[in-house]
């Protein structure tokens, strides 16, 4: 071996680096001995696929690119269509004196969202409700494989915020309010990447081909601040940070998590991007986490105030606090040259900038990329296969909470019979995939309607599960005529919030958006009546709740809607639990389980269950 690399170097090609017989940080220290600043810097940038060209990644020696959320190649491309762009760019980066591959980075939040026909499974909020923590680690592996099928070696996700405040957009990110149900499904990281042999526990790892690097986000306070305002101050001390919004990162690290992802919120007044403090001497230095740690989208310019109004400065902060990679992640140019004059006149030093393209090159060599850098065309078939949609079903079934079944004194009305007779379905969500997935699907922000992709309502499987004596009569808003003459033996309500994400999605008032309340008046005073609410978070459902005979919370389910028929009509008990605190009115807010004025509609942890009926 000594032998083979001394002639090596020399003479045959032979470089250490490249050796996968070689230790881990032998093949670090040789490659970061012969990368030029330029090199190194580029390894620290993360671009969007829109700019990322081949002689963009060539000529700036490109480390990563991303999808945003949202940006896709083309709205409905396929599995290898995807994988086809990251091949060019790869073969971009392998062209490059070193050869260094890039790794592609996307948000698969809740399966691979951005993508058409991907298996789209219920956002954390409902996945926090299973408490199981076998099945995050099973949609983990899932997930991953989808990812991989489109040719794509890293993702966002999970989030695992701490959401202490429902008003807060991304509250659907959040497995639970409680930091313990969040440390719980951190199995998905085991899943997404791969279960660490003892040996690599601790450290990075990604098994091979058929996981992917994940991503803890977003370092950290995130879920935590002022009234739920995204990306805003989040006030509590060092012994209530630790408690409360840090746990989940204990165990992403111990699990392997390859990188993390800092927040845009400050932490009494800094911006998480620039705490040194945070960032180096707690996440790597006590915690010993040694992936690589990103910046937000834009992060770093979001630093000084206004955005980019100081972007020197911010790009001086974020690195020395300790940002290794920058998902910049369109004015690379700025960028580079910004951070190449800072390590020239010594205001950055040339050890962090290593330390940050050591990181950087572990996760690359530990995940495989150097020895399988391209996408595995086998895989494509991974995308949206029905194994993966059962699983998502399943999933479904386990997130959704039974919060009332029967008025006072009644008898329960859950599970129905599948032979119910006329049975109305109403509601805006009744008939609309987009609603069901939410957020984060397709587009960033979310569509409406049935043709985004694919998958199956909650209507077509409410009309698939019932029993053929059945009649099933669909009206998205009844009029109260309608209701009454209809003479129906039961109606399933199916009402809640429009997708959003992030900003978009902070809401004061958490009211059942118009004209849910009208339809839940019309219906449930004429019909026994089953309210099933789709919604990222607990809403205001104290004034309508007595005249609601059963109410299920379903969160966000995705693209699997005969996960909430199976429950509703008895295939599967409910078993699901609230991973958030039902508050009677906003003006409660923020309220948590534990807190001293604790007074809610549904505490936290509750949901009534059911048998299977059969
Ligand atoms: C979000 C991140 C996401 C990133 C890339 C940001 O706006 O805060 O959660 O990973 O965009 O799409």
């Amino acid at each position: 071996c000594l032998l083979l690399s001394t002639v090596g170097v020399q003479g045959s090609g032979y470089l250490k680096y490249k050796d996968p017989k070689q230790p881990l940080n032998t093949r670090i220290d040789d490659l970061l001995s012969r990368m030029s600043l330029a090199e190194k810097i580029g390894q620290m940038s993360q671009i969007e696929r829109s700019v990322a060209t081949p002689d963009v990644i060539k000529n700036d020696y490109i480390g990563s690119v991303l999808s945003g959320g949202g940006s896709v190649p083309a709205p409905q491309a396929t599995a290898q269509e995807w994988a086809s762009m990251v091949t060019e760019m790869q073969k971009a980066a392998l062209s490059t004196p070193l050869g260094i591959p890039i790794i592609y980075g996307i948000d698969a939040v809740h399966g691979h969202g951005n993508v058409y026909k991907a298996t789209i499974f219920p956002h954390n909020v409902g996945l926090g409700a299973t408490r199981d923590p076998e099945l995050a680690k099973k949609i983990g592996s899932a997930v991953a494989l989808e990812v991989r099928a489109t040719g794509i070696p890293y993702i966002f996700a999970p989030c695992v915020a701490v959401c202490r405040d429902p008003r807060w957009g991304r509250c659907y990110e959040s497995f639970s309010e409680d930091p313990k149900v969040v440390q719980m499904m951190t199995q998905i990281i085991p899943g997404f990447q791969g279960e660490a042999p003892p040996s690599s526990r601790g450290r990075p790892y990604v098994a091979g081909t058929r996981n992917v690097a994940a991503c803890a986000k977003h370092y950290v306070g995130d879920g935590g601040t002022n009234k739920g305002i995204n990306e805003n101050n989040t006030i509590i001390n060092f012994h209530g940070l630790l408690k409360i919004h840090m746990p989940p990162y204990y165990n992403a690290v111990i699990n392997s998590v390859s990188t993390i992802m800092v927040s845009y919120t400050s932490w009494n007044g800094v911006k998480m991007h620039a705490n040194h403090f945070l960032v180096t001497d707690f996440l790597k230095n006590k915690l010993k986490f040694r992936g690589f740690v990103i910046s937000d989208w834009q992060g770093l310019d979001r630093i000084t105030s206004p955005a980019g109004s100081d972007y020197h400065l911010s790009i001086k902060l974020g690195v020395l606090a300790g940002i290794d990679m920058i998902m910049i992640p369109f004015n690379y140019m700025d960028f580079i040259g910004n951070l190449t004059s800072l390590v020239h006149d010594n205001t950055i030093p040339m050890s962090r900038i290593d330390d940050a393209v050591r990181r950087i090159l572990r996760v690359k060599f530990t995940m495989g990329l150097f020895e399988n850098p391209l996408p595995d065309p086998s895989l494509a078939g991974e995308l949206g296969k029905q194994e993966h949609r059962d699983l998502a079903r399943e999933a479904v079934r386990k997130s959704l909470v039974l919060l009332k079944n029967g008025k006072y004194g009644e008898k329960p009305v859950l599970p129905l019979p599948k032979k119910c007779g006329k049975i109305l379905v109403a509601g805006s969500h009744a008939d609309n995939l987009g609603n069901q997935c939410g957020g984060w699907t397709i587009t960033w922000q979310g569509l409406q309607g049935n043709n985004l992709t694919a998958g199956t309502t909650i209507l077509e499987g409410i009309k698939s599960t019932v029993d053929g004596s059945a009649q099933v009569v669909y009206s998205e808003e009844p009029s109260p005529d309608f209701v009454q003459k209809g003479v129906f033996n039961y109606a399933i309500v199916v009402v809640g919030e429009p997708p959003y994400s992030e900003t978009q999605g902070d809401n004061l008032n958490l009211t059942i958006p118009a004209p849910g309340p009208s339809v839940i008046e019309t219906v449930c005073s004429n019909v026994k009546c089953i309210v099933v609410l789709i919604s990222g978070r607990p809403l205001v459902i104290e004034p309508y709740i007595n005249k609601i005979d059963a109410f299920v919370a379903a969160w966000l389910p995705g693209t699997e809607g005969k996960g909430v028929a199976d429950v509703l009509f008895g295939d599967y008990g409910f078993t699901g639990k609230l991973s958030r605190t039902w508050f009677k009115s906003v003006d409660q807010l923020p309220m948590n389980v534990g807190d001293p004025h604790y007074d809610p509609l549904f505490p936290f942890g509750f949901g009534l269950e059911t048998h299977p009926s059969y």
